[in-house]
């Protein structure tokens, strides 16, 4: 995937449910989500990411990663993030949550 032209994206409310395109979890009516639309090679296309995803998604991107819409679970695993020394590691440079690392890569927790 090459670098969208036109590029937008906005936090929504849900008027209907949606599937989150990264962890596939169900977005619901009333809540927020994040909307991102743009051109790829001349298609336009958008995408829906629950808060939690697009959080990590944004975090990735302004560290200067280049994760994929639909692909940022892959991306984090090959970037050694189901390692749990660089998954906190991560979580605590980028300021986002480690469970919502977890919740994304669908990890088992150690207890
Ligand atoms: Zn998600």
């Amino acid at each position: 995937m090459s670098v969208p032209s036109a590029f937008r994206s906005v936090v929504r409310k849900a008027r209907k449910t949606h599937k989150c395109c990264e962890c596939c979890e169900v977005i619901n009516i009333g809540d927020q989500y994040q909307y991102s639309s743009g051109i790829w090679d001349g298609e336009p296309d958008d995408y829906k990411q629950c808060l939690n995803c697009g959080e990590i998604f944004e975090a990735v991107t302004r560290d200067g990663g280049e994760p994929c819409f639909t692909q940022l679970r892959d991306y984090l695993f090959d970037s050694d993030m189901d390692h749990p020394d660089q998954l906190l590691a991560f979580s605590k440079k980028m300021g986002v949550d480690a469970d919502a690392v977890v919740r994304l890569m669908d990890l088992e927790v150690p207890s």
